[in-house]
């Protein structure tokens, strides 16, 4: 009798652990705050990088008008279905609806940071480039910086080669390719976080590089 019954717990955990799902990937990683980034760079001036969308700039605005408007013919989406490969979209979105993106908090303090050490600020954004662009203009706006280098629209180009022929030497990003592509040249990455209303769910997976992660990027 006992042993049925222990033949039977047996099956069922087995079966238990058949039928659960694989739990989804996820990386330790350490994280690291604008105090410890600037102890770590040399004292002299150095160039450094930015990632644009989810990064430092809220911009689910735009993408979520993209992904959701029924202002096309009979009530379709403009752009088509999909939208993200619509050129109409991509200058809707660099050229008016970044007039809707929210500049992030933990952006600002950390632009702050290289703006009083005198470093050179470049963004370098995977938008693909377009005629009319006002990202440039707001983000000087919105971080308060002169004299810095246009927004560059990499488009299909890896990040990595502006990274590299700008000098850059520390790049920031949320996404696992902003990493990926500063480490393919060399070059030091460090992980935005997105906020978790981001209409952009893919490629991310803080860590998966070995990256440390800035705190509180979230916001
Ligand atoms: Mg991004």
């Amino acid at each position: 009798m006992m042993n049925l019954r222990r033949w039977l717990l047996s099956l069922v955990m087995i079966m238990l652990l058949v039928a659960a799902p694989a739990p989804a990937k996820t990386f330790t990683y350490l994280t690291t705050t604008v105090e410890e980034i600037a102890a770590s760079l040399p004292e002299k001036p150095v160039a450094v990088g930015f990632d644009v969308d989810d990064t430092v700039l809220f911009s689910s605005p735009g993408f979520y008008y993209a992904f959701s408007n029924t202002d096309g013919p009979n009530g379709t989406n403009k752009y088509g279905p999909k939208p993200l490969s619509s050129d109409l979209f991509w200058k809707d979105m660099s050229c008016d609806f970044d007039r809707f993106s929210m500049p992030k908090e933990s952006a600002r303090e950390i632009i702050e940071m290289h703006k009083k050490r005198g470093d050179k600020v470049y963004f370098i954004t995977a938008r693909p480039e377009v005629k009319g662009e006002i990202l440039t203009r707001l983000l000087h706006r919105e971080f308060k910086l002169e004299g810095q280098p246009a927004a560059i629209f990499s488009g299909r180009t890896s990040k990595g080669v502006f990274i590299k022929k700008h000098g850059i030497s520390l790049y920031y990003g949320d996404s696992d390719s902003d990493i990926s592509e500063a480490h393919e040249v060399g070059v030091r990455a460090i992980r935005f976080l997105r906020s978790p209303i981001s209409t952009n769910k893919t490629k991310y997976n803080p860590g998966m590089h070995g990256e440390v992660v800035l705190r509180d990027s979230e916001n």
